[in-house]
């Protein structure tokens, strides 16, 4: 079964890639590399092409079962500053992509949701029922193409999964593949680049919430789970399922603070740190109740926030090493803002 993987050379998209050759699928990748890597996936067949290309998609789409969506636009602040942008990639040149899918009569489509589709949500654990409230751009994008995979479901046949992920953080066990943007904004690989002084400090956004140590708690999912639930997802559809959203979480949460004390442990290096004012659009808590993938996906993670910091400090280590200037843990505790 070919699978074409739009946005496969991406962080999630590589991994999902290597996940599908190992159970037999054929991944093809098909990037315009604004942000995926090139040596993520020179095993597979890659085609350089844009989202917006109807041509190049059409020729891409030949000889493929299933398509997984993963190209997008996904930092929430740019999206408050930036809407113009997100709602081109993540709705206009998305649909390009799915109305391509649907004429070339492929009817699998699995699709990278947010959890952010939840705005602030008014029940913990989140489940796939709880309302869709999102408070940004990036959440209204993915929330409004979840709508229509389910509009293309009920009037062209078209059978999607939609996986609303939560945090993915850590990165493959083989040290070949993890993240790396020429921006980072997510918490994890900045406190591990804290750790080794490659920035001066992790900024904590706000000590203020409502949480037990007043830092937001977010719930932390292996990138390897996420790519082995996309791997159920395909199977699913190939068994015939039906059209269905889940959530892809641990359901367990840790506070901004508890990450960082983890990091510590699994690097033996002090993580300087400083609290800054919240940031805009952060909820408190974000906890996902995983029992309907538990169920219907036969998936669950076998990976928890130890894991996810030893593979992320493996992959930071082998891939940014080279200037490596920190200080071990037990000498540096002056440096400590709490
Ligand atoms: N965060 C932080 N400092 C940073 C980056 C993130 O305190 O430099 C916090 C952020 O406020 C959120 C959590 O860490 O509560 C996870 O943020 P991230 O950007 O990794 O993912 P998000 O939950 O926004 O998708």
């Amino acid at each position: 079964m070919r699978v074409l993987l739009v946005g496969g050379a991406g962080y999630i998209g590589s991994h999902v890639a290597l996940r599908l050759s190992e159970r037999g699928f054929v991944p093809v990748i098909y990037d315009n590399f604004s942000t995926g890597h090139r040596r993520f996936v020179d095993q597979f067949e890659v085609i350089q092409g844009e989202m917006a290309d109807c041509e190049c998609l059409r020729h891409a789409l030949k000889n493929i079962d299933a398509v997984i969506h993963f190209a997008a636009k996904a930092y929430v602040g740019e999206s408050i500053l930036k809407p113009r942008e997100y709602y081109t990639t993540n709705m206009t040149d998305a649909l390009t992509l799915l109305n391509a899918t649907v004429d070339a009569g492929i009817r699998k489509f699995i699709f990278s949701s947010s959890c952010a589709v939840y705005g602030v949500p008014e029940q913990l654990p989140i489940r796939e029922t709880t309302p869709r409230i999102p408070i940004n751009p990036y959440g209204q994008t993915k929330a409004a193409f979840e709508d229509a995979l389910r509009s293309y479901s009920a009037a062209y046949g078209l059978r999607f999964v939609a996986l609303r992920y939560f945090n993915a953080a850590g990165a493959d066990e083989s040290g070949t593949l993890g993240e790396m943007r020429s921006t980072e904004t997510h918490l994890i690989p900045l406190v591990l680049k804290a750790a080794l002084r490659r920035s001066q400090q992790v900024n904590i956004f706000g000590n203020d919430y409502t949480t037990p140590d007043g830092t937001c708690i977010r719930d932390y999912i292996h990138v390897n789970d996420l790519a082995s639930a996309h791997v159920s997802a395909l199977e699913l559809l190939f068994n015939e399922g039906e059209s269905d959203v889940f959530n892809l979480g641990t359901g367990v949460g840790f506070s901004v603070l508890e990450v960082i004390a983890a990091a510590e442990k699994v690097s033996s290096l002090r993580v300087p740190r400083a609290i800054l004012p919240r940031r805009t659009g952060d909820p408190p808590i974000l906890v996902c109740d995983g029992e309907h993938a538990r169920r219907k996906l036969h998936w669950s993670p076998q990976r928890g926030l130890i894991e996810i910091l030893r593979t992320a400090w493996k992959w930071q280590i082998a891939n940014q090493a080279d200037d490596l200037l920190s200080t071990p843990l037990r000498q540096s505790s002056a440096q400590h803002r709490p």
